[in-house]
Order: structure tokens, then C-alpha cells, then sequence
């Protein structure tokens, strides 16, 4: 079966085909950079993540790119009240969100910025002028006329038909029954970063940022474009309008958005105190590749409601599938292969292909994984496992990790890093004993320790007492307890 996706203008699950063979083009708008990201941003932007991969894994090539939103209401407002510029403002954000991003494997897009591209905003604003589909107001800010686009609400679905022509909105997010002429481009405020430009001064409105620089990047028509649910209207809505009524032609073929996170039930907010930064949680003493698994794990148009429970099972299911990989790895197995073995890693892998080409089905992908985990470890237990066996499973792993890349097992240097960020931040406070005790016997995580005694094993059976003593050691040094009984090695943390 050929992908499958939800597109949300045509409100159905279609068959993705790319405009161009082989050729995806995808623009996922970007984070607005006045804080540190959350994660409800972060559960958006690995939905694209996994979509990249999986459009990767079916033999595409991927242009993916995303803007970093670097002006806009909220950040004029913070830099001019912290008495810096816009981009003094913002690149400490930036980064942190690269960081961030780097740290839950997220894959770097092409990134676009808004201040780098104020001249073909400017141009773009002129065009729209030219053709009578912009106006200027008194103050030297453009409005999009949205009377002159009959389709404006096709992607919202919304009925605009006793809209007020005329009627204007200024701010970048509004009210999501106000059908208003919208600002493309709005002119110089006191206290406000501006641009010297054809138009005049000023500075682009935010849905004009993302119709120049995705159209810029990938053409006029391309085949995706992404956000949180939040996006549809009014921005992509607006981007729309302006980019069709400019060319004449449709903008994204595929319109994907990812529904809205909640937290043990609820709307996340800092008022509510249940508002999370990925380093927040790290700082709780969670893995980064916990939050990916769990971020990953519920459809991206279901509703994934973050619990810390649930953050605890995805770090078992995460442990659990690298401590396999590393039983196959570590394991002498008998030459040959068993029928079984080949089958059900064979099997696994097309599972996990249909899953993934239904719309991203996630949960079943892992679902699938985990099943071919199940009776992989009843036959290694039994021996039943053949060499070629160990191969053809590790291929199976593999393919559902260039998908979800969770079995790197990279946690403690990335823990490591949060918790010195918050030293230099002055936020020691927010360090909390969780954390320093994972990175204490962090220094060996979970499947380090198995492998290590997956080795010592291995040297007790070859008989070479010197080595698996000296591992045995280095164990407890590390506060690592073993326990060597009849029925195998148990171990537990001091
Ligand atoms: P922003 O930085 O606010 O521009 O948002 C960046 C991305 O995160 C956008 O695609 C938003 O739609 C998305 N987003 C914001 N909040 C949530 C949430 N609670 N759940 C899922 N996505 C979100
Ligand atoms: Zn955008």
C-alpha cells in the first residue's frame, strides 16, 4: 500500500503522491523563538520528524524546511522590554531550540528566517499592492483584502459569508471567528524593531513570513506543509490567500497538523503549573529519549495526553528494545538460521511499513516491534535462535529506528548538558536529586550495564575469571551490585 495521509483541506486520508517523482517538498512552520520550546511544540515538530524519516525510509528525496519565526508580536514586546534587539532577543532561543531539537532526535531541517528575508517580503507586499489585492492604511501597514479571495476559509472550513469587508485585524493571532482583512505588512511603531524597505518601513506581519520563504525554498506549489492543529486558522488559512491570489495557482498539495498535546488531561498553561520544557523534565530526571518514545507513540491525530506515567512506561519500552538489541549483539548463537526467526522479523518489518503508511500510525508500528520482541526473547531463551536469526532481527530493529531513533543509547551526555545549562542559568534549584543520581550511575545507563555483563558473562564462560572479575569491579565501583545465583546474574543499583 502506497502512503496514505490526512489532508486537512480535503478533510480525508489520501494517497500522498509528490508533485515531482522521488521529490517530497515539505515546509513545517517553525517555532516563534521567545522562550524555550514545550512539549506540546516538540510533539508537532517530531510528528514532522517521523514523517521526514518514514518519507526517507520509503525512498523519497526530502526537501524539508522550516522557519524560525524571529519577529513577531511577542518578541518585539520581550526584546523592547528587555532593552535589546530583535536578534539579540532571539538567538539565545534559537539555539536552545536547536539544542533541544538535537537532543530528542529530531533531524535538522533547512532552517529560513524571517529577518533574512525582509526584502522579498517587502517585494511580495508590493505585488500583492500592485494588484489590488493589498491596501495601505493611514499608519503604513498593508492589509490583505480577503474579498478579493472568494476561497478564504477552504482550509478552516469556515463560512465567511457575512464577513465585513473592510474590517481589519493587526495582530498576528486572533480570534478564530474574526474574519478580518489581515496585516501583510505593518508599519513602525515606537519601540518597535523596523525595516527600511520599497513598501515603507516596518516590519512583515507573521503568515507573510511563511508564504515568502516556503515559496522561496521549495516553488510555488509544493507538496506539504505542516503545523500544530492550532496553525489551520487563522495563519495557514491567511498563507494560503496570499500565496493563491499572488500566483494563481494551489500552494500545498498536502496540508498536515498535528493535534494538541494536553497534560494529565488538561490544556497545558503556566498558570495551571502544568506547563513542561523538554529541559524541565530532563532536569526531573527523565531521558530524552523517553520523551521522543512517548511524543512518538500516540498518532500524530490522536490526542496524546502526557502523563508522567506514561513517561515512565516509555522509558521501560525504550530499555527494553536496546537491552534486546544488545541480548542479539552479545549473544554466540548456534550457525544457521530458524524458519520461524526469519519470518517473524520479515513479517515485523512489513507490519510496521503498513502501520506507518496508514496515516503514521505510530502506536502500531511499535505495537509490531514489540511482538517480534516478545517471541524473539521466548526463543533466545529457549535457544532457538540461529545466527542469521540475530542478523535478520537486528535489520528489523534498525528499520523501526530510522524511524524513531530511540536505541542509541546517548542519554547521559545529553542529561549531562541540560544540567549544566542550568548551572550557568543560576537555576540550580531546578535540579532535582533524580537527575544527579541518574547521571551518578548515569554513567552507565540501564543497557550499559547489561552489556557489561553480557561480557562478563562471556568471560566466566571462556573461563578467564581475571576479566570477569575486573568487570565485576568496575560494576561495583559504579554502585552497580551483582548478584551471580544458580539461575543467572541479577543486578540492582546501591
Ligand atoms: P509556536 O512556537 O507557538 O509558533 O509553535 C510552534 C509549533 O508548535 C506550531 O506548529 C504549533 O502549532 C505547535 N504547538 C504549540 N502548542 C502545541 C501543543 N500543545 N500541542 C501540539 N503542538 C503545539
Ligand atoms: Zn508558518
Amino acid at each position: 500500500m502506497p502512503l496514505h495521509l490526512y489532508n486537512t483541506m480535503s478533510n480525508q486520508v489520501e494517497e500522498f503522491r509528490p508533485l515531482r517523482d522521488n521529490e517530497v517538498r515539505m515546509y513545517a512552520c517553525g517555532p516563534t523563538v521567545y522562550d524555550y520550546g514545550h512539549i506540546g511544540n516538540f510533539r508537532t515538530f517530531i510528528a514532522v520528524d517521523l514523517l521526514r524519516r518514514f518519507l526517507r525510509q520509503s525512498g523519497y528525496r526530502v526537501h524539508h524546511v522550516m522557519n524560525i519565526t524571529d519577529v513577531d508580536d511577542k518578541i518585539i514586546r520581550n526584546s523592547a522590554r528587555d532593552g535589546v534587539t530583535v536578534q539579540q532577543y532571539t538567538a539565545k532561543f534559537e539555539k536552545a531550540f536547536l539544542e533541544d531539537a538535537a537532543m530528542i532526535g529530531i533531524e535538522q531541517p533547512k532552517l529560513v528566517r524571517a529577518t533574512e528575508h525582509i526584502t522579498a517580503m517587502a517585494d511580495f507586499v508590493a505585488k500583492l499592492l500592485d494588484k489590488g489585492i493589498a491596501y495601505r492604511t493611514e499608519d503604513g501597514s498593508y492589509y490583505f483584502r480577503i474579498a478579493k479571495f472568494p476561497e478564504y476559509g477552504k482550509l478552516s472550513k469556515k463560512d465567511f459569508s457575512g464577513m465585513l469587508d473592510g474590517a481589519r485585524v493587526d495582530v498576528d493571532e486572533y480570534d478564530k471567528d474574526s474574519a478580518r482583512d489581515f496585516a501583510v505588512w505593518k508599519g513602525p511603531r515606537q519601540g518597535e524593531a523596523s525595516w527600511d524597505t520599497k513598501v515603507g518601513p516596518g516590519r512583515p506581519g507573521w503568515h507573510l513570513e511563511c508564504s515568502v520563504m516556503s515559496m522561496q525554498e521549495l516553488g510555488e506549489s509544493f507538496d506539504l506543509h505542516a503545523g500544530g492543529e492550532d496553525l489551520v486558522f487563522p495563519h495557514h488559512e491567511n498563507e494560503i490567500a496570499q500565496s493563491e491570489s499572488l500566483t494563481g495557482k494551489p500552494f500545498a498539495h498536502f496540508w498536515f497538523h498535528a493535534r494538541f498535546l494536553l497534560v494529565e488531561g488538561e490544556k497545558m498553561s503556566k498558570s495551571a503549573g502544568n506547563f513542561f520544557t523538554l529541559r524541565d523534565l530532563v532536569l526531573k530526571g527523565h531521558k530524552p529519549s523517553s520523551l521522543r518514545y512517548l511524543l512518538a507513540s500516540v498518532p500524530y491525530r490522536n490526542q496524546l495526553n502526557f502523563t508522567f506515567d506514561g513517561l515512565k512506561q516509555a522509558a521501560v519500552s525504550v530499555e527494553r528494545l536496546r537491552n534486546f538489541r544488545l541480548r542479539l549483539g552479545a549473544g554466540s548463537f548456534e550457525a544457521g538460521s530458524n524458519p520461524q526467526m526469519q519470518t517473524l522479523a520479515s513479517e515485523a518489518i512489513s507490519k510496521m511499513r503498513a502501520a506507518l503508511e496508514d496515516d503514521l500510525n505510530t502506536a502500531q508500528a511499535q505495537a509490531a516491534i514489540f511482538e517480534m520482541v516478545r517471541q524473539a526473547n521466548t526463543a533466545l531463551d529457549s535457544g532457538a535462535l540461529k545466527k542469521d536469526d540475530a542478523v535478520a532481527l537486528i535489520g528489523a530493529l534498525k528499520k523501526f529506528d530510522e524511524v524513531f531513533a530511540v536505541l542509541e543509547d546517548d542519554d547521559a551526555p545529553k542529561m549531562k548538558k541540560v544540567l549544566q545549562w542550568a548551572q550557568a542559568e543560576r537555576r540550580e534549584y531546578d535540579i532535582t536529586d533524580s537527575l544527579r543520581e541518574a547521571l551518578q550511575s548515569g554513567q552507565l545507563s540501564d543497557s550499559d550495564i547489561e552489556s557489561k555483563i553480557s561480557e562478563m558473562k562471556a568471560a566466566r564462560t571462556a573461563r578467564d575469571f581475571k576479566k570477569s572479575d575486573a568487570i565485576r569491579a568496575e560494576l561495583t565501583e559504579a554502585g552497580v551490585l551483582i548478584e551471580i545465583t544458580k539461575d543467572g546474574v541479577r543486578w540492582r543499583r546501591k
